[in-house]
């Protein structure tokens, strides 16, 4: 295990939200980010990522079904702003489904993903996704007229550093899309009733952002025109859940909707513009 500063303001003050799966996460005191703390080595978590997306019985219909909504809703956004053919990157892209829609709208779309099964699927259905992290990536600047993350930045080791490299892939005026989980309000209240749960998903999940966290971290990488929304909710194959997922959602989009509030524990969707005279991040 090892310890780790602050992502965002890189202190070391935090205080303890709670014990789950046998990690603590903690929140640093100075800008409120909540993060696994100390963390498994890169190489031990990196074998916990073997089999990742057939957890919990999810195969690659399940998947596609789960985020159908969000993709819907980003594509929407993408055909509104930019002309077919423009170049679209969607990091940890998985199977590849957001590659395919964006591909049949006529856009350039292409994926990374750092699961070798995940990529093989795509490959074999003809998509253009390459096995790489996002630390990894190989483009040159200016490379992309956007670039998607669906619940990805909470699993990295180096959130800023990502940031800071799809910053730099990205052209001036370039769109950034990217969705997030945020689960510390609903982990205190249950925990305020001694409710046992594992929300938090850790390891794999190492961060868990609020919008004011959400908000720092794509400024400290250089964004502007950040946009925070409820956003389209996922739709989990198991009822149950899909009933919570929708109630919740469509809760959160009314509040926001009627009086601008993000209200906790629902996931967030993002937007932010790399500046077309913005000196690169550093
Ligand atoms: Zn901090």
């Amino acid at each position: 295990m090892e310890p780790i500063n602050c992502n965002i303001c890189a202190a070391d003050d935090t205080q303890p939200v709670v014990c789950q799966n046998g990690y603590d996460i903690v929140q640093c005191k100075r800008c409120g980010l909540v993060y696994v703390h100390p963390r498994p080595e890169a190489d031990v978590l990196s074998k916990l990522y073997d089999g990742y997306h057939q957890r919990n019985g999810k195969d690659i219909h399940s998947w596609s079904v789960l985020m159908k909504l969000i993709y819907k809703e980003c594509a929407g956004m993408l055909t509104n702003e930019f002309p077919r053919g423009a170049d679209v990157l969607d990091i940890g892209c998985g199977y590849g489904h957001f590659v395919s829609v964006m591909s049949d709208l006529g856009f350039r779309a292409s994926g990374i993903d750092p699961s070798a099964d995940a990529v093989r699927a795509a490959l074999h259905n003809g998509l253009d996704v390459r096995l790489s992290t996002v630390e990894d990536l190989s483009f040159g600047e200016n490379s992309f007229d956007a670039v998607t993350m669906f619940y990805v930045l909470e699993h990295l080791r180096d959130p800023l550093y990502a940031l800071k490299r799809v910053f730099h892939i990205l052209r001036p005026n370039g769109l950034l899309i990217l969705r997030v989980p945020h689960t510390t309000p609903v982990v205190k209240a249950l925990s305020a009733f001694n409710i046992k749960n594992n929300l938090y998903d850790a390891p794999f999940h190492l961060y868990d952002f609020s919008p004011e966290t959400l908000r720092l971290i794509l400024t400290l990488s250089g964004f502007s025109s950040i946009l925070i929304t409820p956003g389209a909710p996922t739709v989990p194959h198991v009822f149950a859940e899909m009933l919570v997922s929708r109630a919740a959602s469509t809760a959160a989009r009314l509040i926001y909707k009627t009086s601008g509030l993000l209200i906790g524990g629902v996931s967030k969707s993002a937007t932010a513009v790399k500046p077309l005279s913005g000196a690169e991040a550093r």
